[in-house]
């Protein structure tokens, strides 16, 4: 997927510079695995896309797909829904949080995250970031008496310290909810994202790491939690359907108490998850591959910095960061123009305004913030770039070489 281009400087064949450009696209996933369009045909044919939808002795897929991601996660309780937006207001409301009530959340993370927050009526409070991209654990520290619900995003699949992170939640009596839309598969001393808090909050939106257009997942170990979770996302009294489920006693009290507030995933889409939920750990194995080709192409590149990532965290990286720390905005433009030009589309976290799926906390104007220089220092940093499947490692490697030419000629242009 490239091509080159000849830069003439006028000055005789001898002084042409070769300028490699990049062709793919990095919008572009990979199809739905085959078995998953078999089973897709398959709903379709029967007619019963809803959940409750059943005949005699039929399990739905919603359910089976449940059941299959707790395994995967070694969850006790999963709950497929509508989006993982969904997930994060329901994990929420079954924590009880209300109208008015403070809710502590990344400054480094996208606008669902804020939103699901007030979504229910909370008002977030948004913890700094640090130069490795995850959560700043001393303004956490710091922010912790000021709420009782942390709304924790792993983004961009960068793992804190969730030992330091858990101890310090615990000790302030600060329940944790975990976002991980970019975390699916990922881990930290071997136990999977989205089991260290109450609830892990998931994505199957077309750019995670499985694909069903819209959906997500629940998890969690609390019974009554999931139990309330279940009545919310419109189960009527058809719970007892579920089984990635706690057990019918634990809905003796909740099925009267809790509004239905409709998310529910239907079997469709369910059907289109499950072949790739059991693809999931060869697919993070081929993201982990290109971010490690394009990670030694950019190494000792000058000017820029890698995000620091330790043996306890296993990620899966469906993206790739770096930091351009303490650069001119100017010349931090110049870079993501002269890279596009090149074919490399990259996002910037710092610009003024919002952009595509890009946007800062300070654009997120329902929500106001204190000012947080530290973090806007970091944020005015870092640039951000999918990493599609549909890559190869050779072209990792030429995105790689483009970014660190590009990177390269305007430091050396701004020094
Ligand atoms: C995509 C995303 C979500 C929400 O997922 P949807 O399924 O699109 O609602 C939440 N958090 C982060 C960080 C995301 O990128």
């Amino acid at each position: 997927m490239s091509r080159w281009a000849i830069d003439d400087l006028g000055a005789g064949p001898q002084y042409r510079v070769m300028t490699e450009i990049f062709n793919g696209s990095f919008t572009q996933q990979e199809p739905i695995p085959q078995d998953g369009i078999a089973a897709a045909l398959a709903v379709m044919q029967h007619g019963r896309l809803h959940r409750y939808n059943t005949v005699a002795g039929e399990i739905a897929e919603a359910t089976l797909l449940e059941e299959e991601f707790a395994a995967t996660t070694d969850a006790k309780y999963c709950l497929a829904v509508a989006s993982g937006g969904y997930a994060m207001t329901t994990a929420l409301r079954a924590c009880g949080v209300k109208h008015g009530d403070a809710v502590l959340t990344n400054a480094f993370t996208l606008a669902p995250v804020p939103g699901a927050i007030a979504a229910v009526g909370g008002v977030p409070i948004y913890v700094g970031v640090t130069e490795d991209l995850v959560i700043d654990l001393h303004d956490l520290a710091a922010k912790l008496p000021q709420a009782r619900v942390l709304l924790l995003s792993h983004m961009r699949g960068h793992i804190c310290d969730m030992d330091r992170l858990m101890a310090l939640c615990d000790e302030a009596g600060v329940t944790v909810i975990e976002d991980c839309a970019h975390t699916m598969g990922a881990s930290w001393q071997g136990v999977s994202s989205g089991r260290w808090g109450k609830f892990g909050c998931y994505s199957t939106q077309t750019y995670k790491h499985i694909n069903s257009g819209e959906g997500g997942f629940l998890i969690s170990d609390d019974a009554e939690g999931m139990a309330r979770a279940i009545m919310l996302s419109g189960s009527y009294m058809l719970f007892g359907t579920h089984r990635a489920a706690p057990p019918p006693e634990t809905f003796a009290q909740i099925k009267y108490e809790t509004p239905n507030i409709s998310g529910r995933m239907d079997n469709l889409r369910a059907a289109i998850l499950r072949p790739q939920l059991r693809d999931l750990a060869t697919q993070a194995a081929r993201w982990n591959e290109r971010y490690a080709v394009l990670a030694k192409t950019l190494a000792g590149t000058t000017g820029m910095t890698l995000p620091h990532r330790t043996e306890a965290e296993r990620f899966v990286a469906s993206s790739f960061q770096f930091l351009l720390l303490d650069w001119n905005p100017k010349d931090v433009s110049e870079v993501m123009a002269r890279c596009k030009v090149r074919g490399v589309e990259l996002k910037w976290f710092g610009g003024a305004e919002p952009v595509g799926f890009t946007s800062r906390y300070d654009s997120w104007r329902y929500a106001p913030s204190a000012a947080m220089p530290a973090t806007d220092r970091i944020l005015a940093g870092i640039i951000d770039m999918r990493l599609p499947l549909t890559f190869s490692l050779d072209d990792c490697a030429l995105i790689g070489r483009i970014i660190k030419d590009v990177v390269n000629t305007v430091h050396q242009g701004a020094a």
